[in-house]
């Protein structure tokens, strides 16, 4: 790979190819498709539009690498994490300025992020070595053994809010397991993992483990969802995306596991540190711009501090500092896309006919370019909206007051949704009735989003089903082979 293939951070555009096989490839097509910078507006890349053939011969090649990878020992799998891992922290300051420019997500968001995959690899580069099988006590003579083997040929579907992470989420697990992979990172956001593949050879990566497919998702996602040949489809992205998956992937019983969206709720009632709860509500619903998965975007209030809670929340929503992506002082960046930007602008303008306006409302008014959005708080939202009902994936906070416990908690699990839920109290009791009574796979007290590669990540009831990270994120990945060895060495004597 020349200098051509650099995914620098020039302002010429870049043409880039994706990674078959080991080898940069353009698509059998040639076709390409523009990758923008979206706090300006321009172009600053072209990656391959890959087509089903494209998919194929990556499936063919992550097949043939499965052969070896898969019998390769965990300690040496697990090596190769480790010299991913440590690349991923030597690359940090490249991997965080392509993420920022690339997804508009501010510098120091990013630098987290990358941070983030890098600590993803370390962790499952030594929990290769950990995947342990098991003995069944069966009621005979008998050896009865679990087993543990790779899935197979993993095809993974990402979207654009975390590019880099959601990649480490899905690529770590996998190849820890022993499985070979087919990634498609979002159309948007395809060039932090090509960055990052050019170093998979140096870590000790054989060509083949890792092969990334830059493309739509209806042509390269649909193929690697529809390939015979691929055993397991990890996806995340959206709930509409997840159900098309689920239905295609029925055709030959591909292994499923769904990380869809949410609208989930973060629950403040009037005995919490008040202005923890105010920061926490903006963290919650704010950070990356809102185009976070687990989103507080409902934020239910207790009657008692409604008015001042709203207040308070608007004031300081309207401090929050935009700006270009790459200035340290960033707090939010632009939307990744003219699409985010314009289903942004339109649920706005739904909500200013559903509900109240605090704070913001609209695009921003201080940029003559990029996709800036105001961080917006509607109040006095009905939960029946269509603001409090439909993910918008952009900042954009609908406040909902309770009376009570039981009210709070009937608005709570009023959702299609059950990705994640937040409740903020100092009393322990309350709190404790609400984590169990709550209907999402991810509950924070006194907190909202932090997320660790150690802890399990994955939702409830529409947000789809599986678990990533920790120990559960690798079993998503295995297969349990039941062995069974006869100690008895006399006929079975039925017949
Ligand atoms: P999306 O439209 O669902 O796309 C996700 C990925 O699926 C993209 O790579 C997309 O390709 C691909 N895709 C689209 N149609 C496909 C098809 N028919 N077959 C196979 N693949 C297909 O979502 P998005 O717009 O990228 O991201 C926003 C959504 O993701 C939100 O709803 C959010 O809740 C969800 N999300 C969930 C989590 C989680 O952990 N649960 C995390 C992040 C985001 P293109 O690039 O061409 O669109
Ligand atoms: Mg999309």
């Amino acid at each position: 790979m020349g200098d051509a293939m650099a995914t620098g951070v020039r302002a010429d555009v870049q043409d880039l190819q994706m990674m078959i096989g080991g080898k940069w490839q353009s698509g059998a097509r040639k076709a390409t498709l523009p990758v923008y910078d979206p706090s300006t507006e321009e172009i600053i890349a072209h990656v391959p539009d890959a087509g089903a053939e494209d998919v194929d011969r990556a499936v063919s090649a992550a097949r043939a690498c499965f052969e070896t990878w898969s019998q390769t020992t965990a300690q040496e799998r697990g090596r190769v994490l480790f010299r991913i891992a440590e690349t991923v922290r030597r690359e940090m300051p490249r991997l965080a300025e392509i993420e920022s420019r690339n997804s508009g997500k501010p510098i120091v968001e990013a630098e987290f992020d990358i941070n983030d995959v890098a600590t993803c690899f370390e962790y499952y580069g030594g929990l290769a070595t950990k995947v342990m099988g098991h003995v069944n006590p069966v009621p005979d003579n008998a050896l009865s053994l679990s087993l543990k083997e790779p899935v197979g040929v993993a095809g993974q579907i990402i979207p654009w809010n975390y590019p880099l992470l959601m990649a480490a989420w899905k690529l770590a697990p996998a190849l820890a397991a022993g499985c070979t992979c087919v990634l498609k990172p979002a159309e948007q956001t395809p060039l932090t993992v090509l960055e990052l593949a050019k170093h998979f050879d140096q870590a000790g990566l054989p060509a083949g483990a890792v092969n990334i497919v830059t493309g739509y998702g209806e042509t390269a996602g649909a193929s690697l969802v529809a390939h015979p040949d691929v055993d397991k489809i990890a996806f995340t992205g959206s709930a509409a995306v997840g159900k098309i998956i689920l239905k295609a992937a029925a055709e030959n019983i591909k292994r499923v596991t769904l990380e869809l969206g949410g609208k989930s709720p973060n629950i403040f009632f009037a005995d919490a540190d008040f202005e923890a709860s105010i920061d926490g509500a903006l963290f919650g619903v704010f950070i990356n711009q809102g185009e976070v998965c687990s989103a507080g975007s409902r934020i239910l209030v207790e009657r008692k501090i409604y008015s001042k809670f709203v207040e308070a929340m608007a004031a300081k929503a309207k401090t929050i500092k935009l700006g270009p992506p790459l200035e340290r002082e960033t707090k939010m960046g632009p939307l990744v896309s003219k699409e985010q930007y314009d289903r942004v602008l339109a649920y706005q303008e739904i909500g200013k006919k559903e509900a109240k306006v605090a704070a913001g409302g609209g695009k921003s008014k201080a940029f003559h370019k990029g996709f800036f959005v105001e961080p917006t708080v509607f109040y006095d939202v009905d939960n029946s909206a269509r603001i409090a009902r439909e993910e918008i994936f952009g900042p954009v906070a609908t406040v909902i007051p309770f009376e009570d416990e039981k009210d709070a908690l009937r608005i709570a699990n009023d959702t299609p949704y059950g990705l994640a839920a937040a409740v903020w109290s100092r009393d322990i009791f309350r709190a404790m009735r609400m984590v169990k009574a709550l209907r999402a796979g991810i509950v924070w007290v006194n907190h909202m989003q932090p997320t660790y590669v150690e802890a399990p990540w994955g939702g409830y009831k529409q947000s789809g089903f599986g678990r990533e990270l920790g120990p559960w994120g690798i079993d998503e990945y295995l297969e349990i082979k039941q062995v069974h060895f006869n100690l008895n060495e006399q006929p079975i004597g039925w017949y």
